[in-house]
């Protein structure tokens, strides 16, 4: 076991995740990892950055399989003894066409499940000083704002669980399937309700990690901004390399800094949830 430092961002074979890996690579002290679900992108990516002269490392991490979390974890305990950032970015969005019970299930299943199932896998092992940054964005708080007040109260909730935020989670797939979002107080984007469900998974996962003592570690959400990637368009106003400033903000609070925590922050700033 090394005790060296290594960083983490899934889904970094593009968009903001690559410029994240790039960032990391001149100023993390440490193994910046690029990963990637599928193998081939990954390392077409990484050819990128290693002919910028950056020395960046490589790992298969697809957040939808189990067994591919749980392969990369035993990996990271064996080299480094667990992780020092994780920076939870990999994310889908569905097109407006699809039928919204279909768009729910794959885009709620990566967005909010998959990253919980990494969460579950991963955070145990996150060392002593770590920094954990979830992709949110700024839809989850206009999601907030469309749900019914019964619900927005919940999310906002300082205690609530994750076995609640779970049910409401499958609450919205089966909704969406049987057509009922607006009868039950709900938004209608699932990409924008996946994005409310980060932002409160990231409350509680604050909560919960203070709780068991871990105060050094610190774990938040955030928004990119409007970031020109094959998901936000060729309009969108930052560059990748704009859209990645504030996670890599986030992933490098230092050692001995106590906040933010489990807050929503865009642009370098705690905005109000
Ligand atoms: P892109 O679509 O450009 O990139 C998404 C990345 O996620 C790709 O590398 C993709 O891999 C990866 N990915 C998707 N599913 C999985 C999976 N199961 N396992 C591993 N990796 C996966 O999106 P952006 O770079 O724009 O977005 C990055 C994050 O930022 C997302 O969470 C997005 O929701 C969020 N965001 C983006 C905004 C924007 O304006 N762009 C605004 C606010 C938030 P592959 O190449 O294999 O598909």
């Amino acid at each position: 076991m090394s005790a060296s430092r290594v960083a983490v961002v899934t889904g970094s074979n593009r968009g903001i995740g690559l410029a994240t890996v790039r960032s990391l690579c001149s100023k993390f002290e440490g193994s910046v990892y690029l990963t990637s679900r599928n193998e081939d992108r990954g390392q077409e990516a990484v050819k990128k950055i290693r002919d910028e002269g950056l020395p960046v490392k490589y790992h298969q991490l697809d957040i939808g399989s189990e067994n591919s979390i749980k392969n990369f974890r035993d990996s990271m305990l064996d080299s480094y003894g667990g992780i020092d950032v994780l920076i939870n970015n990999a994310g889908v969005k569905s097109k407006d066409t699809i039928p919204i019970g279909i768009q729910a299930k794959y885009v709620l299943g990566t967005n909010f499940f998959s990253t919980f199932n990494v969460s579950n896998l991963l955070l145990p092992h996150i060392k002593s000083n770590g920094r954990v940054v979830n992709i949110a964005g700024f839809v989850s708080l206009r999601a907030l704002k469309q749900c019914s007040t019964e619900l927005q109260e919940e999310f906002r909730s300082a205690s609530i669980t994750e076995d609640q935020l779970i049910m409401r989670m499958n609450d919205y797939i089966n909704f969406a399937e049987k057509g009922t979002l607006k009868e039950n107080g709900l938004p209608g984007s699932a990409y924008e309700f996946s994005k409310l469900g980060v932002s409160v998974l990231s409350r509680i996962q604050a909560r919960l990690l203070s709780e068991q003592g871990k105060n050094n570690i610190l774990l938040n959400a955030c928004c990119p901004g409007w970031v020109r990637t094959d998901m936000g368009g060729p309009k969108a106003l930052k560059s990748p390399e704009e859209g990645a400033e504030t996670p890599v903000y986030l992933a490098l609070l230092p050692k001995g800094t106590s906040e933010p925590h489990g807050q929503y922050v865009s642009d370098k700033k705690v905005r109000r949830w």
